[in-house]
């Protein structure tokens, strides 16, 4: 059975380092919840802390509506993936595997069941003996994760397991790990700084900043509705262009009104302008509730599986418009040196406030 788990107004000091400031939470029973973000935003911190390894100075974490905060780890029934596998060297896979089971004094033949059943998910069953010490990267992530569902715990918590492979074993295993959580119908708290593997695998991201949340939401409205210029910053490829530079150009004199009105009451907005949302005007839209600016294409760059075309705008930065490469688009794709209109439909237009990004 998947658990639920509610955090509230958890705060973490080391020292007079805030690593955890009045984080709440909540994970449903059964969800994939990522905590996406920056290194040192607290991510690991909120891990082991559900985990228990961290001990909060304030706050409460209730499991399906009990108080767990003072519970020792293994008194919470809760599998672990951490970032760097530590599993045990000296031990062989299944010796690694069953670990949990002893701490908890399940009796050898079961243990051996279970083993069995927790690599075979894992599609690891031939491997029972082997020394851990002779497998790859992939294997021992896929070690440590038979190692945290062994137990058949209800919430899996998982530390970057896949930053240490490469990038096509590291698609794969998303992919399977996904699969995974599925099939065995836990709940997840996973933590990456990858945001596409966030995008990829989740119900729901949560996106941590300085240690607090600064959104959380579907991966769907994390990258389309940004909560805010760090949030869109972050993930996925943008530039932004000023409120005040967009509307003193001269293109929108019909559509000012309209977009005054999406503007509302934010302080000192910037639109967020995603390179493969902007479209090419080629006048045959006539709409006013769109947002169009000119500008001159100076570079275009080919990236195998994308056209990149720098444009600079009237106001003199730079923005950037991204295609595909069917060969229809390249041969009619504008060239260095060349004017152009772009446009960006009204159900594309995304709006943040101004903030200064420490880089
Ligand atoms: P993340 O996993 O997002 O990279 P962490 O949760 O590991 O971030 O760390 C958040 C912040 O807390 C970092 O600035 C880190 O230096 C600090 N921190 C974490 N653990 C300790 C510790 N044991 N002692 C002192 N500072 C720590
Ligand atoms: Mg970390």
């Amino acid at each position: 059975m998947p658990s639920s788990i509610e955090i509230s107004d958890l705060t973490k000091r080391y020292g007079q380092f805030v690593s955890l400031d009045n984080v709440s939470l909540s994970v449903s029973a059964g969800e994939f919840l990522t905590l996406l973000g920056p290194s040192g935003s607290g991510k690991t911190t909120l891990l082991m802390s559900i985990a228990g390894f961290t001990r909060p100075d304030a706050g409460s974490i209730r499991i399906d509506n009990k108080e767990i905060v003072a519970l020792p780890p293994h008194k919470r029934n809760i599998g672990m993936v951490f970032q760097n596998y530590a599993l045990f060297p000296h031990m062989t896979v299944a010796e690694n595997v069953g670990y949990p089971l002893k701490l908890r004094g399940v009796g050898k033949a079961e243990r051996d069941q279970r083993i069995t059943a927790a690599l075979a998910a894992v599609q690891m069953d031939r491997f029972a003996s082997r020394n851990v010490a002779q497998l790859s990267g992939g294997q021992r992530q896929r070690v440590a994760v038979a190692r945290a569902i062994v137990f058949e715990p209800n919430i899996i918590l998982m530390d970057e397991p896949l930053s240490a492979l490469d990038k096509k074993l590291r698609e794969e295993m998303q992919v399977e790990l996904k699969h995974l959580q599925v099939r065995l119908g836990r709940t997840v708290v996973y933590v990456t700084h990858d945001q596409k593997e966030a995008l990829t695998m989740s119900d729901r991201i949560a996106v941590m900043r300085a240690g607090k949340i600064e959104q959380i939401a579907t991966p769907k409205d994390i990258y389309e509705a940004p909560a805010s210029k760090f949030v869109a910053d972050f993930i996925g490829d943008s530039d932004f262009v000023p409120a005040s530079v967009v509307l003193s150009t001269g293109d929108h004199a019909l559509a000012r009104n309209f977009l005054q009105a999406k503007l509302g009451s934010l302080r000192d907005p910037i639109f967020v302008l995603r390179p493969e949302k902007i479209e090419i005007d080629t006048g045959a839209d006539v709409s006013h509730g769109a947002l169009r600016l000119s500008g001159t294409v100076q570079e275009v760059l080919y990236q195998g599986n994308a056209l990149v075309a720098y444009i600079a705008l009237e106001s003199g930065q730079v923005i950037r418009l991204q295609r595909g490469t069917r060969t229809s688009i390249m041969e009619s794709f504008p060239q260095a040196g060349s004017p152009v209109r772009i446009l960006v439909h009204e159900k594309d237009i995304c709006i943040v406030e101004q903030e200064e990004l420490a880089r």
